[in-house]
């Protein structure tokens, strides 16, 4: 048996998955945008790391592993300290460690994660590092993960052992190895058979720790689990999922009644099986009374940078660089203003003064699921002392659109039992589902994310075309605001 690192853990995960990658490529989804712009993050992070083991050399990639594994050698033959990728091979496994410290004791093993704490998958990853460096001979120091640290706050510069955790996962590590042979062994069985699949089958590990890219043939394809299931039932938990589904029950009309779950969830069981749309008028109508002219609906965009490229950043903070503004007065009149960030700047401080340029002190802004919102408008407050007043006014003034959705006030089967605007909008207003798919580049907040933070590297026509994108986007989120809180207003009106 051959296997990489990455096939192991993803059998650790589930060996139907490896066996499936490894015979049957074709039914695994590709990754995504936001799965590529992951792994771009994960190998920014990964050079960075190389920074605290300075002056080292890097084993270069190439599709010939017996080459690297001779280069990483000679390397270490060389007396080079420092080896980054340095690749093994024990018994057919292949490792390439991030970061191989040498000495004249043995080896130090650092497994660099772009995340933000140590998660026992990773555990698993250092894991057969561990055993294939201490079957080759080597004396091993010390394992460690090396991680961002989410507390750090950038200053002037960046301090890459503030940036940087480097956890000590040595005990760890150490009592896997005993079970790794046994492991590997039934890895190897199921992979022996190259024509019938493992039969395992689908649960919370499809989800945990990684979303698996075999998910839509296992579930769908092979199960029949419709897109609405009892997977879907907000907040159910996997455990209460899997107990449905051992008992056979997938689609929610046949979930009993004397199943226990929460209040909300019964009721939006109860509304599944009725396929009723549900209105509480009179909650609605309080619900708007509260909204007085004009209204601010407000909207913004983000993104994250797990490196901190500006003082006072934290990695994977919500970096605000776009709004939009409707602003609905009492005569019916719509007004539109927004805000669009020059990329490879900072961009909160210009965003906080024209926000507070455009929604004054005291009027009501809306928000959909404010939370966010309100917590992107609180970190301005407390960076931009002068702006602090006017911004924490903006946030006292904010209401939720989302509130009648949450309470579920206003609840329709195609709602799938959600809240989230992903489900209301089309279910209240589905003309402004055209509206997006008509849209050029941008369609949805991911996307707004990564296009702002690729943007600087674009040539000058088509950065612009992006900018163009992206203000059409956002506005759009803060019409379909206004077109949501119009029906709610002619259904609390009937
Ligand atoms: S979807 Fe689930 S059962 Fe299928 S391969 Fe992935 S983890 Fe295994």
């Amino acid at each position: 048996m051959t296997l990489s690192k990455s096939l192991y853990t993803r059998a650790i995960q589930c060996p139907k998955s490896l066996w499936l990658k490894k015979y049957k490529p074709s039914v695994l989804t590709p990754p995504d945008a936001s799965a590529k712009a992951v792994f771009e993050t994960g190998n920014a992070v990964g050079e960075l790391a190389c920074q605290l083991f300075p002056e080292g050399k890097e084993v270069a990639f190439t599709r010939d592993y017996d080459e690297m594994i001779a280069m990483t050698k000679e390397y270490i033959g060389e007396g080079v300290k420092n080896i980054y990728e340095a690749t093994f091979n024990y018994d057919g496994i292949l490792v390439m460690v991030d970061i191989l410290h040498v000495d004249a004791e043995g080896v130090s093993l650092y497994e660099v994660k772009s995340s933000t704490s140590v998660k026992d998958i990773y555990l698993h990853d250092v894991s057969i590092q561990y055993y294939v460096l201490s079957n080759l001979g080597f004396t091993i120091k010390n394992a460690n993960v090396v991680h961002i640290d989410s507390a750090y706050v950038r200053g002037d510069a960046l301090a890459l052992d503030e940036l940087f955790s480097v956890v000590d996962v040595s005990d760890e590590v150490m009592k896997m190895q005993e079970n790794i042979p046994k492991l590997l062994e039934g890895f190897e069985k199921y992979l022996a058979d190259k024509v019938n699949e493992p039969n395992i089958d689908i649960g919370s590990h499809c989800k945990n720790p990684y979303e698996c890219d075999a998910k839509d043939y296992c579930w769908r394809v092979q199960r029949n689990i419709p897109a609405y299931s009892v997977f879907n039932i907000f907040n159910l938990g996997s455990k209460k999922q899997v107990e449905l589904y051992e008992q056979g029950i997938v689609d929610i009309k046949d979930i009993p009644d004397s199943f226990t779950m929460t209040a909300k969830q019964s009721q939006a069981v109860r509304n599944h099986k009725a396929g009723v749309t549900h209105i509480d008028k009179e909650a609605i109508k309080a619900f708007v009374d509260t909204l007085s002219y004009p209204i601010y609906h407000l909207d913004f965009e983000t993104f994250q940078q797990a490196i901190p490229e500006w003082k006072g950043i934290s990695p994977f903070m919500q970096i605000p660089f776009q709004y939009s503004l409707h602003i609905e007065h009492e005569d019916g009149r719509l007004e539109h203003k927004d805000f669009l960030a020059v990329d490879g700047e900072d961009p909160r401080e210009m965003l906080a003064e024209r926000l507070c340029e455009d929604i004054p002190r005291d009027v009501t802004v809306l928000a959909y699921n404010m939370g966010f919102e309100k917590g992107v408008i609180k970190k301005l407050a407390f960076e931009y002392e002068a702006l602090s007043s006017h911004l924490l006014a903006i946030n006292e003034n904010m209401k939720d659109l989302m509130t009648p959705f949450q309470q579920k006030h206003y609840v329709t089967p195609s709602m799938n039992g959600s809240y989230s605007i992903k489900y209301v909008l089309p279910a209240l207003v589905p003309k402004m589902l055209d509206a997006y798919t008509e849209l050029d580049g941008v369609q949805n907040g991911m996307e707004a994310m990564s296009a702002f933070a690729s943007m600087s590297k674009l040539e000058e026509g088509e950065r612009e075309r992006l900018r163009a994108s992206l203000l059409a986007y956002c506005k759009l989120d803060t019409l379909a605001m206004v077109k949501v809180l119009d029906k709610l207003r002619e259904v609390s009106d009937d």
